[in-house]
């Protein structure tokens, strides 16, 4: 039984749903996602089915060959990807929204002709490189450096945890182009070919999302035309900052779908279990781990729409992106945890999805700014 239901989608956001399943249950039948996680193999054919459909442009520009679809759309689209499945989520959000949306707020014309069609169609995936070895959290703290020798930049440096590089074909990479400035200033952001000679990409073996998994990547003399860099030299951080909401709000949806997802997959399951002669759907303590369940998952879902809302209505809503940052995320965990408890043995087997779902859940309250960085910034917008 489907607990994720449609009520108050509009007519297209219902079509997005539909649309979306049915690409996935062909492309990326249920039963073989256990076999890539195994083996951390992309989703290829279903990137590549979800692209031909168009979904990949569905929030970027028209004019560049995008639908400009809203936020909400947009939210209806990726909490359908983390229902299915997280790691298509993933992937989908981090080629489109981790790093192509600071193409399309900050790169120049001439930049997004040659490459949003590309991301549209499927043609180009991208990575977003900004966490290093010596700094995640404090992002201003970054030290790969990329210095101006005539029509390049020389890059040098190391970044670490980055989503899909293995699979990526151009790198979106935040670097310092300017040591002496101070805090948050002369940072910069270029667009690396991930093929270039001086880019060694190497996987990490990671506890969840092993099909869109982390890569260690270093920089070694890596030239890179000055056409590659996104926005001024120097103004990184006012980029990062603009591409925030947008981005915590799909990591949000992602969380919210996948309850849904883990909340269906454990009901079916305790349904069928037969203990002391029923089946444990029948003893009160499972029907509320269960009804805990979906209430983590709706509730989780209301906080990103929320969010999607106030985007569409031209706010710029960081308290409560970063809220549903951690709601959506915890309550994932949560989800996934209380879902392992009611399949007992089964949840914590790997003949069943159950210990993946957990697996891929638990990144969620540390990545896209920690669950702590985000409280952060909600005391600070209180004011105390
Ligand atoms: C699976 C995965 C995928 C990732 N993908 C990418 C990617 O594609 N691109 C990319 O650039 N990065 C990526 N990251 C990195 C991610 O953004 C960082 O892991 C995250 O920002 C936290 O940084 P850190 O791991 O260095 O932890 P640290 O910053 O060392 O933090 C360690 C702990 O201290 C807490 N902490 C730190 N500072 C504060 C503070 N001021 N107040 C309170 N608590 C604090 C943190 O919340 C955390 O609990 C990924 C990480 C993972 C695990």
């Amino acid at each position: 039984m489907e607990f994720m239901n449609t009520a108050g989608l509009t007519e297209d956001q219902k079509m997005i749903r539909e649309s979306v399943l049915d690409i996935l249950e062909r492309t990326l039948p249920f039963e073989g996602i256990r076999k890539l996680d195994d083996e951390r193999v992309f989703p290829h054919d279903a990137y590549n089915a979800l692209a031909e459909a168009g979904f990949m442009g569905l929030f970027y520009p028209e004019e560049y060959g995008g639908a400009g679809a809203s936020a909400s759309d947009l939210t209806a689209l990726v909490e359908t990807l983390g229902y299915y499945y997280t790691g298509i989520a993933q992937g989908f959000m981090t080629t489109v929204i981790y790093a192509g949306m600071h193409i399309v707020h900050r790169g120049s014309p001439e930049m997004k002709a040659r490459v949003l069609p590309d991301i549209i169609s499927g043609k180009t995936k991208l990575a977003l490189a900004m966490s290093e070895p010596g700094t995640g959290s404090d992002v201003a703290g970054i030290k790969t450096n990329a210095v101006r020798d005539g029509d390049h930049y020389i890059l040098n440096g190391n970044k670490i945890w980055i989503t899909c590089a293995h699979v990526a074909d151009k790198l979106v990479v935040v670097c310092k182009t300017d040591p002496t400035a101070g805090r948050h200033k002369g940072m910069s952001t270029l667009l690396v070919d991930a093929n270039a000679p001086g880019v060694d990409i190497r996987p990490l073996k990671m506890l969840g999302r092993r099909t869109t998994h982390a890569n260690e990547i270093f920089f070694t003399d890596v030239k890179v035309p000055v056409e590659n860099l996104i926005g001024e030299e120097g103004d990184a951080w006012k980029g990062l900052m603009a591409a925030l909401n947008v981005e915590r709000l799909c990591l949000a949806a992602i969380s919210a779908g996948h309850c849904f997802r883990i909340t269906e997959y454990a009901a079916n399951y305790a349904r069928d279990r037969i203990q002391f002669g029923q089946p444990i759907t029948k003893f009160q303590a499972i029907q509320h781990k269960l009804a805990d369940m979906l209430i983590l998952a709706e509730t989780a879902r209301q906080s990103a729409w929320r969010v999607a809302d106030l985007i569409d209505q031209g706010e710029n809503p960081v308290r409560e992106t970063s809220i549903a940052k951690i709601v959506c995320s915890d309550a994932n965990v949560k989800c996934a945890d209380t879902g392992l408890q009611v399949m007992g043995g089964a949840g914590y087997s790997s003949e069943y999805l159950m210990e993946m779902f957990y697996r891929d859940a638990r990144v969620g309250p540390i990545g896209g700014g920690s669950n702590e960085i985000q409280r952060n910034i909600i005391a600070k917008l209180m004011d105390l």
